[in-house]
């Protein structure tokens, strides 16, 4: 069976206590390949590792440093389709998705933070004659990156890309859940000879190797995406060593169809704001507000569009839903939808698990599922399920709708649907959420600043902002 290694130092190793753990396939429910359980020792190794590498990384030239991510770029772009499909197997992910999803996104993550960091530049402010004052913008240092299994090399690429891109070095950690686009990364950091120690990648759990590198003495600071009570436990770890730290955790995002929309277009859309990835995409609209005036027309088409949707081995190119991840979160799921029956909801569709043949018959795999009769205050709209699970609910005002959008504690990501634009800016400026989509959805453009407000996070990623997080001020000022 494959074991999978630790990257560090530049070179691929196995943990020094030699334990690994179990990887599963979430299509077959089968084991297929061993993950290093490393300790702490390993994420001390890497992290002297980073810190040894630090100064010469940080005194690259910018555009030294762009050169490396454009060839970690290629390195991507050439190993496409083995990416691909080990993201699949990995996940459960449909492999079409896989394939024009997250590895092209992975690649150009390497390549816009390339080409970001050639035109980074600081300011200068012209005080009086004879007083200015310019500011630095130096690397941090040590950066300490972890990230989930939803979209696993999409999300880990987009820390580490402008962290090593302002010149920082880095010690990173995916998910146990899904390593393996991770240890295909250090392969190819490995084969183009990336210089020893600028990026470690160490596998193992969260609540060990992660808790061991988050509580590092010797990182300076920690970007973060996972879920909210992770991130809470991070932040009381971090915080009071006055530790950088961004933090990108969960949502429960309303989708806000106005009677007013363009119907066909928001159908489209909203079936894969609901379903895409199984649902397990931080930005999936959970919520679907829908106004009262076409609430029935919604319900009927929805409902049978989402019937259709085929649930079934990742592999196949008509899957329009594969597997969910692991089995803890797939009865994580089923309990959802059972406490939101308990609440009075009614299942218009889905509501149960899926049992597939052959090879497929012990994977995790669960109906898309709508659900309608619930109130806002439950606990099926007010705490992420993060799978294929949507409620629907009328409203009637403007008003309404919004008081609906912004009643829980996430503030992530809002879709809007209405042909009027006074509505839409109107809208757009008071839901509360850092990410806003008006009639589209996962429009992304990475430029844009990326993040939540209240529970769903802290900071933002993604353009200047990333590389302004990587980076620490420093303001001179002379008199000449
Ligand atoms: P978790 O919070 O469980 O885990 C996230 C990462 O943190 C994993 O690598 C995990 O390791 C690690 N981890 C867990 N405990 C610790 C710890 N004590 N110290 C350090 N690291 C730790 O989230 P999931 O992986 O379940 O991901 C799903 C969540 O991520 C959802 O809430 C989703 O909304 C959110 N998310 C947010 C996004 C955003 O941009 N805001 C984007 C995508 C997802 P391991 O898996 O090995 O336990």
């Amino acid at each position: 069976m494959k074991k999978i290694a630790n990257y560090i130092n530049g070179k691929l190793v196995a943990p020094q206590n030699e334990k690994y753990i179990d990887n599963y396939n979430p299509a077959t429910g089968k084991i297929y390949s061993l993950i290093p359980d490393s300790s702490e020792a390993d994420v001390n190794d890497a992290v002297v590792a980073a810190r040894d590498a630090f100064v010469g990384w940080a005194s690259l030239r910018n555009t030294e440093r762009a050169d490396w991510l454009e060839k970690i770029s290629h390195g991507i772009e050439s190993r496409m389709n083995e990416l691909a499909l080990a993201e699949s197997t990995d996940n459960g992910k449909p492999l079409w998705l896989a394939r024009s999803v997250d590895i092209p996104r992975a690649k150009d993550n390497f390549k816009f933070y390339s080409t970001a960091i050639r035109h980074f530049s600081s300011e200068s402010h012209q005080t009086a004659e004879g007083v200015i004052n310019y500011t630095l913008r130096k690397p941090v240092g040590v950066a300490a990156c972890i990230s989930p299994w939803n979209l696993p090399l999409y999300l880990f690429s987009w820390k580490i890309a402008p962290a090593l891109a302002a010149g920082n070095t880095v010690v990173a950690k995916p998910s146990e859940v899904t390593p393996m686009t991770a240890y295909l990364l250090s392969e190819i950091c490995e084969e183009i000879g990336l210089p020893a120690g600028v990026l470690n990648i160490v596998h193992g759990l969260g609540h060990s190797t992660g808790n061991a590198l988050i509580s590092s003495d010797e990182i300076d600071l920690v970007s973060f995406t996972g879920g909210t009570a992770t991130g809470a436990h991070i932040a009381k770890i971090v915080a009071p060593k006055f530790k950088k730290m961004s933090l990108e955790l969960g949502g429960k995002n309303p989708n806000i169809i106005f009677d007013d929309c363009d119907f066909d277009k928001m159908l489209k859309t909203t079936l894969n704001s609901s379903f895409a990835n199984q649902g397990q995409i931080c930005l999936c609209g959970s919520r679907i507000l829908v106004q009262r005036g076409i609430y029935e027309k919604f319900k009927e088409a929805f409902v049978r569009k989402v019937k259709d949707m085929k649930v079934g081995d990742p592999m196949q190119e008509d899957s329009r839903q594969g597997a969910i991840v692991s089995q803890p979160h797939y009865e994580k799921i089923l309990d959802y939808i059972a406490i939101a029956q308990e609440e009075g909801g009614k299942v218009l569709t889905g509501g149960k698990a899926i049992h597939l043949e052959g090879e497929h018959k012990d994977g995790w795999y669960i109906a898309p599922t709508v659900i309608e009769g619930l109130d806002q205050q439950c606990r099926t709209n007010q705490e992420e399920i993060f799978g294929p699970v949507v409620t629907i609910q009328p409203f009637d005002t403007e008003e309404e709708a919004l008081a609906l959008a912004n009643s829980t504690g996430y503030g992530l990501a809002a879709t809007i649907w209405t042909s009027d634009l006074h509505k839409a800016h109107r809208m757009g400026n008071k839901v509360e959420s850092g990410i806003i989509w008006i009639n589209c959805w996962l429009l992304r453009d990475l430029r844009t600043p990326f993040g939540g407000v209240k529970n769903s996070g802290v900071g933002r990623e993604g353009g200047w902002e990333a590389l302004h997080f990587f980076t620490e001020p420093k303001n001179v000022c002379i008199a000449y």
